[in-house]
């Protein structure tokens, strides 16, 4: 018999982080891979937030702090959500941890009783499905009915029931890069207004990186009478170049707040007191992110011009948003590669990439969405280049 439970044998590991480790081996055994499976901005943290960090250690901030996270630092997220979002939350509405991951896991603990229903749209960020799981929850898995892959509303009504606790949205979206419009989520409302037991979760984590002329709208934004059952989770890790930092926050009701309050108090005890310091200083400027944005656009439209050259990649979805382009593969699957391996599905055009193309990439699989492929473009514009040129090769050697 083994020793370990058996919430913990049926729990996955993240896959996008097991592809990424496996691209830092092979580069530290001397294989020139570019690494297209990393889900982190490659700019360092910014001055500001860095200073301030040193500052606080060389000023002995490093104690324990509240498990709710710093006032100070609850101030600057009411202060950068009330001017980035147009959203009025008061210091106990918000809860700071070690990671949105972190804030996502405990509002799940605090909440979902055995077999409660989490309703997760795919192709969906691989860990919902895993904590929810991981929490006794039950993941209700929904796909997607239209080429935009966003959630619909009618879609999203027939898989309430009585037994829902949380319905996840995410946008942008890990991995498609999808930003919900005003008009979408408002047809979302309409249905989760009829729904008052249910609970929503909206991981807003990519917010800094849309590209106009698309726009990030909160749920919250266009239906505020649902505040009170909505969890925004956003943090420090993407839009401020921080994800080593571990500072994610949540802004939902009191009740929910005290209760995640309560469970760090018995897990993490409080996010790290030298990433409060910093994270407080990064919440405040608006600038770098914008930075990023402009950068991550370019990269963008140079892997999308490259990759779009494949006719077996067809018409591209254009991400508006995220930093993720997510590739349909249908038709990929099927072909030979020249040493007469016949490429299944996605994860052996995956393995086929890392081989021929010196390029790792995640498959759709794991975002519960098949056959497809998702490219990180958060890499240097000659990285790009050169990598989405060695796909276009590589792909074209199939027969
Ligand atoms: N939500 C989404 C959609 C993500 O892609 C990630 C990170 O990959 C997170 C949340 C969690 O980020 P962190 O725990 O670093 O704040």
């Amino acid at each position: 018999a083994s020793i370990l439970s058996q919430k913990v044998i049926n729990l996955n590991e993240s896959a996008s982080l097991k592809a990424a480790a496996l691209a830092q081996k092979l580069i530290s055994e001397g294989r020139r891979i570019i690494n297209f499976s990393i889900g982190e901005p490659d700019f360092n943290t910014p001055d500001a937030p860095s200073l301030e960090a040193i500052k606080a250690i060389t000023m002995g901030k490093t104690h324990y702090s509240n498990p709710q996270g710093n006032l100070d630092l609850r101030e600057s997220i009411c202060e950068k959500l009330q001017r980035d979002n147009a959203l009025d939350y008061g210091t106990d509405e918000i809860i700071v941890g070690s990671g949105g991951k972190h804030i996502i896991y405990h509002a799940f603990l605090a909440t979902i009783n055995p077999d409660d229903e989490v309703i997760v749209p795919s192709p969906y960020w691989v860990s919902y499905p895993d904590i929810a799981a991981l929490c006794g929850g039950k993941p209700i898995i929904v796909q997607p009915n239209s080429e935009s892959l966003k959630l619909e509303a009618e879609e999203l009504e027939k898989n309430i029931s009585a037994k829902t606790k949380w319905v996840v949205l995410n946008s942008p979206s890990n991995p498609t890069g999808a930003v919900y419009t005003e008009d979408e989520l408002q047809a979302i409302a309409e249905v989760l207004k009829k729904q008052p037991h249910v609970l929503i979760l909206s991981d807003e984590i990519y917010e800094k990186f849309v590209y106009p002329p698309a726009k990030h709208v909160s749920l919250v934004n266009v239906a505020p009478d649902l505040k009170e059952r909505t969890l925004i989770v956003n943090g420090a890790s993407k839009g401020y170049a921080m994800t080593g930092w571990r500072i994610g926050f949540g802004a939902g009701s009191t009740t929910l707040v005290a209760a995640i309050k309560k469970l760090i108090s018995q897990t993490t005890t409080c996010p790290s007191s030298i990433s409060q310091e910093a994270a407080k200083v990064a919440f405040s400027e608006t600038q770098p992110s914008i930075m990023m944005r402009d950068s991550f656009q370019g990269r963008r439209d140079q892997a999308v011009t490259i990759l779009s050259t494949s006719e077996l990649l067809g018409d591209i979805r254009k991400p508006e948003g995220a930093f993720y382009l997510f590739l349909n593969l249908e038709k990929i699957v099927g072909k030979q590669t020249a040493s007469g391996k016949v490429l299944n599905m996605d994860d052996d055009v995956v393995e086929f990439l890392l081989e021929e193309a010196n390029v790792s990439t995640v498959s759709g699989s794991a975002y519960g969405f098949s056959p497809c492929l998702r490219i990180s473009f958060a890499c240097s514009i000659e990285q790009i280049t050169q990598g989405c040129q060695a796909i276009v090769d590589a792909l074209a050697s199939l027969k």
